[in-house]
């Protein structure tokens, strides 16, 4: 009663956890979307939230979610995406400090020699030496009126200033930017084959080849299976295509996400009953397909802790950035007190 009453006027600081979101561990030479960690500075993040935190597995907090038993300066570890770096980088890290971590998982891209839409899409716009002045014919069924006028070719000026852009938080600095962002806001919503239509006229446009890079690669099949044997390690579902879910029938998003968690099942041997929504979007459909599939909890990318009161089908995470070991710290302990 006295404790309900010293939390209601704010004395008592409601005990919560703290959800860390990673995509990358990898050194990148560009990172307009600050999802990449360079190796090293990941492990001064897991060194330091060993020492400062009591970090547990997704799985332990949503069980103590169900108990309302959450403790305070407790920290859960994710990634999503599937990037191959996790498991050639991240896992070994964790690995060495015993820290479990959970690893959301699209399936369209997991085997494939295929890079991820947006990182493909960037490489042709920001990176590619030379592109055709006129843009008139890029997209398939919709005419861009641009000109990319002496942006034609990549100077070394406008290659810094790509490298060091940062799209989250920073207005376009170049004409090519501001195509990709444009080109970027029009494939966002759309559901997987039609996305592949557009980047396929995009490359063609460009004069570019469907290629790979081994950097931007997701993992195969047996990376999957080994990470979820793991017996530290949890994966969890981040659909197959990894559509922003809100802009899709009920129909289409149920496959989407049943679909991606029969085919880690399949992969894993393991019950699969994690989710984060791609991008964070998601609606009532969303939850709603979530709920009656029997699914234990699922995170978006919004950035607030986890209490004993959260609806554990739209919990936050904290995207974790490129800081370095005392800037983390900052940040952990804001986050850890907030
Ligand atoms: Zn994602």
């Amino acid at each position: 009663m006295l404790k309900n009453l010293l939390s209601a006027i704010n004395f008592l600081p409601e005990a919560h956890a703290c959800v860390l979101m990673y995509h990358r561990v990898a050194k990148l030479e560009s990172d307009i979307w600050e999802i990449a960690v360079d190796p090293d500075r990941f492990e001064q993040h897991m060194q330091l939230i060993k020492r400062k935190a009591n970090v547990i597995s997704v799985k332990e907090l949503t069980e103590a979610l169900g108990k309302k038993s959450i403790k305070k300066n407790t920290i859960a570890i994710t990634f999503d995406d599937g990037y191959a770096d996790n498991f050639h980088v991240a896992k070994p890290i964790l690995d060495y400090y015993n820290l479990p971590a959970t690893f959301f998982i699209t399936s369209q891209t997991i085997g494939k020699e295929e890079e991820l839409w947006w990182d493909e899409l960037e490489n042709i716009i920001l990176f590619s030496e030379r592109l055709p002045a006129k843009c008139s014919s890029i997209l398939v069924g919709s005419i861009t009126d641009f000109d990319l006028e002496q942006e034609v070719y990549l100077s070394k000026d406008l290659l810094l200033k790509h490298q060091s852009w940062n799209a989250c938080e920073q207005s376009p600095p170049t004409l090519r930017c501001v195509l990709f962002f444009h080109l970027w806001q029009k494939l966002k919503p759309l559901p997987y084959a039609e996305q592949q239509l557009q980047l396929r006229s995009i490359r063609q446009w460009a004069g570019r080849i469907r290629n790979a890079r081994p950097q931007y690669k997701c993992l195969s099949y047996n990376e999957l299976q080994i990470l979820g044997n793991s017996i530290l390690h949890d994966i969890g579902v981040h659909t197959e295509t990894h559509p922003a879910l809100a802009f899709h029938a009920p129909i289409f998003q149920k496959q989407e996400l049943l679909g991606n968690k029969t085919f880690l099942e399949k992969a894993t041997g393991k019950d699969i009953n994690l989710v984060a929504y791609p991008y964070g979007n998601y609606n009532q459909d969303t939850t709603d397909v979530v709920k009656e599939a029997g699914f234990k909890a699922a995170f978006t990318t919004e950035g607030k802790p986890v209490t004993n009161d959260s609806d554990r089908y739209r919990l936050g995470r904290f995207q974790v950035k490129n800081n370095l070991e005392y800037q983390f710290s900052q940040q952990l302990q804001h986050w850890l007190n907030s």
